[in-house]
């Protein structure tokens, strides 16, 4: 299960202090020298560490923490708090135009589980009511359009395409055409994946912004991959303006950096996470209730 070596640790801190009646200084410091050994085993960003660190030490030395009757729940509080802002503290929601369609550019480096996602997310808007148009404009991989298109069979969802002869750019206006004519009020462009991040793919992806202007560029990386994942963002984020994350394979056994440390990094927000392979995998994140499952 992801998390698992992160929860045991961090639970495990915390026990020992939660039902002090005195708590000092020392204690605390104590305390954060193991949650900051537990983060940076989780492989969460070592400047991420330090900063959230120095900012629950700040607050829990506090007089109102300490001199308060619970101070060892209060320390834990104040833990949970700042795991939570750290997270990006409320649950991102995804974009409404007030003009539909809402247009969503898919991206990310391929195996991150981009295709696949943007099929759950298609599920995922279907099940709010909404009336989704996927849309095949990774035309480099053969097998991407047909991807999508059996994605969009199997939930029911239609998928527009050109094959692989006109641009992604002409593919995504043309698209949007259809979805007005249509109603289809989102509009989930499946954009190009390469296997690293190189200007051609960059390029490519500017090209689309710069034409179609979506509402939202959600990135989307996997879990496993750590700080790797972390890095992607920052660089996708520095040359396209991401608006969001969905950070896939959350069923593994990830350590959980990643999600502790793309917000803090690159200042996104992950908006969904991905449960696993079958398609309603899929889940608005919500950094409280990740905070709290961290801290038991
Ligand atoms: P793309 O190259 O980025 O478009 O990646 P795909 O959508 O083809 O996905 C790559 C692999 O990751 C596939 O085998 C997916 O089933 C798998 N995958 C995607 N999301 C998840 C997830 O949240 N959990 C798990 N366990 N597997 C996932």
């Amino acid at each position: 299960m992801a998390f698992e070596g992160l929860a045991d640790r961090l639970q495990e801190t915390l026990r020992k202090i939660r039902g002090k009646g005195k708590v000092t200084e020392a204690d605390v410091k104590e305390m954060m020298r193991e949650v900051r050994l537990a983060l940076l085993e989780a492989d969460v960003n070592f400047k991420v560490v330090r900063d959230f660190v120095n900012r629950v030490k700040e607050r829990a030395v506090g007089q109102e923490v300490l001199k308060s009757l619970t101070p060892g729940q209060q320390v834990i509080k104040v833990v949970n708090e700042e795991l939570t802002a750290l997270m990006g503290g409320e649950n991102a929601k995804l974009a409404v135009s007030q003009r539909p369609p809402t247009v969503i550019m898919m991206v990310g480096l391929q195996g991150a589980g981009k295709t696949t996602t943007t099929g759950k997310l298609a599920k995922y808007l279907q099940k709010q009511n909404r009336n989704p148009l996927l849309v095949a404009a990774d035309i480099y991989r053969p097998a991407a359009i047909k991807q999508l298109q059996v994605l969009g069979e199997q939930i029911n969802v239609p998928v527009f395409s050109l094959g692989d002869k006109e641009s992604p750019v002409v593919i995504a206006k043309k698209a949007i055409e259809q979805a007005k004519e249509q109603h289809n009020d989102y509009v989930l462009i499946d954009t190009a994946g390469r296997l690293h991040i190189d200007e051609t793919l960059m390029n490519e992806l500017n090209q689309i912004k710069e034409e179609v202007r979506p509402d939202e560029i959600l990135l989307v990386v996997d879990a496993m991959t750590g700080q790797d994942a972390v890095n992607v963002a920052q660089s996708f984020n520095e040359q396209l303006n991401i608006t969001g994350v969905i950070l896939t394979k959350l069923d593994g056994d990830t350590r959980g950096g990643a999600a502790l440390s793309v917000k803090a990094v690159t200042g996104q927000p992950i908006k969904f996470v991905g449960m696993g392979e079958k398609l309603d995998a899929l889940e608005p994140f919500h950094p409280d209730r990740m905070a709290s499952r961290i801290l038991g």
